[in-house]
């Protein structure tokens, strides 16, 4: 059951008030357990709400311009009567305590308006929380009414493929140079993207050509992240507003060939599914480290582990079974598939 107050912020983030939006996600964000279980209720109740938005991950090396070229997305689609929410997903901001969106003038025009609604990275927690944060603040967002949500990510580490699985679209922002791209491939994002952008195209034309062509050739080599599509090169200029239009007819035409197959709903299903499953793995080993007979019997079982007493299997089954407080018993494979 919500609260008056609790009831009063759901009304608020369904009436669209900036204010309301910005102290649920406040409230999301609190690791007190009595705000996590508020939050929750507030989520159940504006569920019904979400999902009407168009969910776009942006990612990119520093300096490659996503907030350059958010600006520009952004000011463009308020202009064509969108509301648009910018989110991040950036872990080292709980190591740096600051947040990829965190200085607000890296957005200054958009920040000043009132259909952008601009929300950095939570600061503690570690990816998987962060992104667990940013995930449910895109909920909120999609209740007060914004209709394009942007979640941006910096082009390091696990974090890509953790908002290539929160958002419709995940669209790679890469500079107009070779040493880039090969990085990407290395790091097997190329697969996950279903866009590409060469920005700056504006510095070196024909570089920005070339770029995109060798990038298209690379992209029709690999598998599509999608049978109904194959994922377009885009070179633009961020900085000077040009080719935005490109860009959202790729995202236009991106829905009007996963919408009718049902596969653009089947991913959002797929996706909240794996939410769950993370949800649930990382609730049970929290609650394995808060345990107090595991927390009594650990001390002992890590001695016999490292004095080679005990082996890691055994004491894995002796701690799992004291988590559950009955006998764990591994289920055993079936000896059919071990070809005996
Ligand atoms: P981010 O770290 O990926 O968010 O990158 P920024 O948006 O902060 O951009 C980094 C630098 O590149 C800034 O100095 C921008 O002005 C510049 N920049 C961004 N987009 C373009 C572009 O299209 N052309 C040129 N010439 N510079 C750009």
């Amino acid at each position: 059951m919500l609260t008056d107050a609790d009831q009063a912020l759901v009304n608020g983030v369904l009436a669209g008030e900036r204010r309301a939006l910005a102290k649920a996600i406040t409230l999301i964000e609190s690791t007190r357990d009595d705000h996590q279980v508020r939050a929750q209720q507030v989520l159940n109740a504006l569920l019904p709400k979400t999902g009407n938005a168009i969910r776009i991950g942006i990612s990119g090396v520093p300096g490659a311009g996503k907030s350059t070229f958010i600006e520009a997305l952004g000011m463009w689609l308020i202009k064509q009567g969108h509301k648009l929410a910018v989110l991040a997903v950036d872990p080292s901001s709980s190591v740096s305590g600051g947040s990829i969106l965190g200085d607000k003038t890296r957005m200054e025009q958009l920040s000043a308006r009132e259909e952008a609604f601009i929300r950095p990275s939570p600061s503690s927690g570690s990816l998987g929380g962060v992104a667990e944060k940013t995930r449910e603040a895109m909920l909120l967002c999609e209740a007060s009414g914004y209709d394009v949500i942007i979640i941006e990510t910096v082009g390091v580490g696990q974090s890509e493929t953790t908002v290539a699985g929160m958002v419709d679209m995940f669209c790679l922002l890469q500079l107009p140079n070779a040493g880039d791209d090969l990085q990407a491939i290395k790091k097997g994002i190329v697969e996950i993207a279903d866009l590409v952008i060469i920005n700056k195209a504006d510095i070196d034309p024909r570089a920005a050509a070339v770029t995109a062509a060798q990038w298209k050739n690379a992209l029709t080599l690999l598998r599509p992240t999608s049978p109904n599509w194959q994922p377009p090169v885009i070179a633009l200029s961020a900085l000077h507003h040009e080719g935005i239009e490109k860009f959202w007819e790729a995202i236009d035409n991106y829905r009007k060939a996963l919408v009718p197959t049902g596969e653009f709903d089947a991913r959002r299903r797929h996706q909240a599914q794996a939410w769950m499953w993370s949800l649930i793995d990382s609730g049970l080993r929290r609650a394995f480290h808060a345990n107090p007979t595991v927390l009594s019997s650990l001390p002992a079982i890590r001695q016999a582990v490292d004095t080679a007493r005990q082996t890691p299997a055994s004491a894995a089954r002796q701690l799992l079974g004291a988590f559950l407080g009955t006998p764990f018993a591994q289920t055993s494979p079936t000896t059919s598939g071990l070809g005996t």
